[in-house]
């Protein structure tokens, strides 16, 4: 049949049509569809403005994150305002874009922020060109802007919640109006859920008024679109730490299958762990020693930093999310971010017990949130109703869930009498579960004498669960006591739990670890003469016994070597969790004089409980004339407690040893924080 000419004119208005169409949409489209990460990188633009232009976005959240927290408090936030008001949220870190258009932002769009603060009340690392942002922002430069805030701290820091403070200020001088209540959660005293919870009911209901936003019943809205996959092949991950490591990209191995660097937070080295042993002499407690051999990989540390260790879960654990869900491991799925604001949480296409295994931190305490937006897949209306109440009531939630120590599978399988939650979707879970952070550890050797190896001590965290059961475990700390067992030929039946340490694709065999290295402000003084308090019980003294390593190494190295006074106070509770027992004499003899080790012990049998802030007020002649003579102080280990407790017993003695008053006594430890002389790596 021929074509006549009004099918013509109608063609040609379709084609005129799809093409202005394709421009926009489709274009983009086919541009990302094979993308695996689609970061604002990709979409070739770091303007906030014009991002969220091109993606159609009415509501902005930032994070800026050290640990991974607040981002994950950034993401449950926008996840529930688009799923309760069918916001189009953009979540976006603040590195990976820059502000100046902040100051063409329509007023009508809301600027949510949610920051973590790091070390001395400072932003996290990503955030440096925020701040310069924030710094250069002239008086009444937002005035357009209607923001949010809400700060991630610890309120047994001197400088609490310091980095949300700064924003706060720099948007009052730029005269953005702030929405709601300036928000504080408090990790100090481990009420940052419920600080948060509060926190975003209250600014939910100004929005709802501000905004005029209607609300509706919590419907989760995918971030990406999901595809199954048939085969695995050399794209498909199985748990690789970055997608450099996956064999159809060989990014991360030369001709001599060598890892090429460079290494860092976002291409971790696999490095080997060459010798490991237990520290502790009794059975009921663990610490576990690690060496990593880091030679060849070109990685660089110094004395005082951190090493990140990625772990993986174990399979006991693995093996009851698994079950909770009703997921199949061998599922192998893709995940395509529905728009260019979004990135793909960790490397994909990969399998759903490779991201259980890899990437999901499925252990852990769950948050009243996000146990509460469960409510929508509850496998009947029973549980539906129980999940409801539960969400709702912050002391029964603690009753029945936080003081048994539940994590989400022992949870939602409490909730439903053992039966399995097969109406949860894998999008949701993937979407709502924070994903697996390495856990920092402070080196506890020095780069001076071991340039090759990286020390760690390690607390294997393990404690009755005083509910009954399983005892409470932390991962990477029983990953690391499972590959000391190994090691050394030890059973590993009476641990806890048990990992895979081979790895994906066998890449962890020779009990290799991903890490990576943190460089920290925590840092020795460059004069050896410098005199240096250190203050470390517990595991607080891994950085010390880099330092006193860096010393030896020092006086054997150098002729005439002079060293100032080097006064450890290091506290454990008997003499069977004395870390490094007999290795402190060594160092005693090579270094003389010059060093000193103070012991304080809290659990001897008869004897009275002594702490290291006891040892130090005792010996605070001895503190005074140090700090006189211009002496460096440390303090390492429990932020809670410890710190605090040194904090005090340190202004009593400049107190008492000054005669002054306290609050200038309080004043001059602020001084020397702040001037560096007085530097804290607590945890
Ligand atoms: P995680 O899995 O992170 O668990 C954390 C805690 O939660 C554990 O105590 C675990 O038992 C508990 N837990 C597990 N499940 C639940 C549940 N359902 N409900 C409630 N609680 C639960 N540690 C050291 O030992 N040595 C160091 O030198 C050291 N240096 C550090 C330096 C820095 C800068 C920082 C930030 C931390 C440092 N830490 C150090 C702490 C370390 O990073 C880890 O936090 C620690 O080892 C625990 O890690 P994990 O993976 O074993 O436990």
């Amino acid at each position: 049949a021929g074509m006549d000419n009004t099918d013509l004119a109608v063609l040609c208005a379709l084609i005129l049509a799809v093409a202005a169409y394709m421009k926009k949409d489709i274009i983009k489209e086919l541009l990302f569809s094979n993308d695996d990460a689609i970061t604002a990188d990709d979409s070739g633009s770091r303007d906030i403005l014009q991002v969220m232009k091109d993606n159609n976005k009415n509501y902005l959240v930032l994070y800026a994150s050290q640990t991974g927290t607040a981002e994950d408090y950034a993401k449950k936030y926008s996840k529930e305002l688009a799923a309760k008001f069918s916001l189009n949220v953009m979540c976006a870190d603040v590195e990976n874009y820059d502000f100046e258009s902040l100051k063409e932002l329509p007023s009508n769009v809301v600027v949510s922020i949610f920051v973590a603060t790091y070390g001395e009340g400072e932003f996290p690392d990503g955030a440096v060109q925020f701040e310069d942002f924030l710094n250069e922002l002239s008086e009444g430069a937002l005035t357009n802007v209607r923001y949010t805030l809400f700060g991630l701290g610890n309120s047994t820091y001197e400088f609490y919640n310091g980095a949300s403070k700064k924003i706060l200020q720099h948007m009052e001088k730029a005269e953005a109006t702030l929405i709601g209540e300036h928000g504080l959660g408090d990790d100090g005293a481990g009420t940052t859920d419920e600080d948060y919870l509060s926190w975003k009911e209250n600014t939910f209901e100004i929005l709802k008024d501000q905004l005029n936003l209607s609300e509706h019943e919590q419907k989760f809205e995918p971030s990406f679109q999901l595809e199954k996959l048939e085969t695995i092949d050399e794209k498909v991950s199985l748990g690789e730490p970055s997608l450099h490591y996956l064999p159809a990209n060989k990014l991360s191995f030369n001709s001599e299958n060598v890892q090429v660097g460079p290494f860092d937070i976002n291409q971790p080295y696999l490095a080997p762990i060459i010798k490991t042993h237990e520290l502790m002499k009794s059975k009921d407690r663990s610490c576990v020693h690690s060496e990593f051999d880091v030679s060849g990989s070109n990685i660089k540390y110094t004395t005082g930093d951190h090493l990140g260790i990625w772990p993986s879960n174990a399979d006991e654990k693995i093996e009851k999310f698994l079950y909770a869900f009703n997921l199949n491991p061998d599922t192998i799925f893709d995940l395509k971010p529905l728009d260019s604001t979004i990135e793909t949480p960790f490397p994909t296409p990969t399998t759903i017990g490779a991201a259980v295994r890899h990437y999901l931190e499925i252990t852990g305490p769950i948050s009243r949130q996000s146990f509460g937006s469960l409510v929508q897949f509850a496998p009947s209306a029973k549980i539906k109703e129980k999940l409801q109440n539960l969400a709702a009531d912050k002391d029964q939630f603690h009753i029945e869930i936080t003081s048994r120590y539940f994590d989400l599978a022992d949870a939602v399988l409490h909730l439903s009498g053992g039966a399995k939650w097969e109406t949860v979707p894998w999008e949701f879970l993937i979407e709502s579960i924070a994903h697996l952070q390495p856990r920092y550890y402070s080196i506890s050797s020095s780069s001076l004498s071991e340039k090759q190896t990286i020390h760690t001590t390690a607390m294997v965290e393990s404690a009755p669960n005083p509910a009954g059961g399983p005892n409470v475990v932390g991962v990477a700390t029983n990953l690391l006591k499972n590959i000391e067992a190994e090691i050394n030929g030890k059973s590993t039946d009476s641990l806890d739990v048990h990992f895979d340490l081979r790895g994906p694709r066998a890449l962890f065999s020779g009990y290799k670890l991903p890490v990576h290295v943190r460089r920290s402000a925590f840092k020795l003084p460059s004069n050896p003469q410098t005199p240096l308090i250190m203050i470390g019980p517990g595991t607080g003294v891994a950085p010390f016994r880099g330092f006193i390593r860096e010393r030896v190494k020092y006086v054997e190295t150098t002729e005439n070597a002079k060293l100032g006074k080097h006064l450890l106070f290091y506290g454990s509770r008997n003499l069977d969790d004395f870390l490094y027992r007999e290795e402190w004499p060594v160092y005693a003899k090579k270094l003389g004089n010059a060093f000193e080790m103070v012991v304080a012990h809290s659990r001897l049998e008869k004897q009275k409980k002594v702490y290291v802030q006891d040892k130090l007020t005792e010996r605070e002649k001895d503190v005074l004339a140090l700090l006189n003579e211009g002496a460096f102080l440390y303090v390492c280990g429990d932020a809670k407690g410890m710190a605090q407790g040194v904090h005090l017993a340190l202004v009593e003695i400049l107190a008492n040893g000054k005669s002054i008053s306290k609050e200038d006594a309080t004043e001059m430890v602020k001084m020397l924080k702040t001037t560096g002389r007085y530097q804290e790596d607590v945890w």
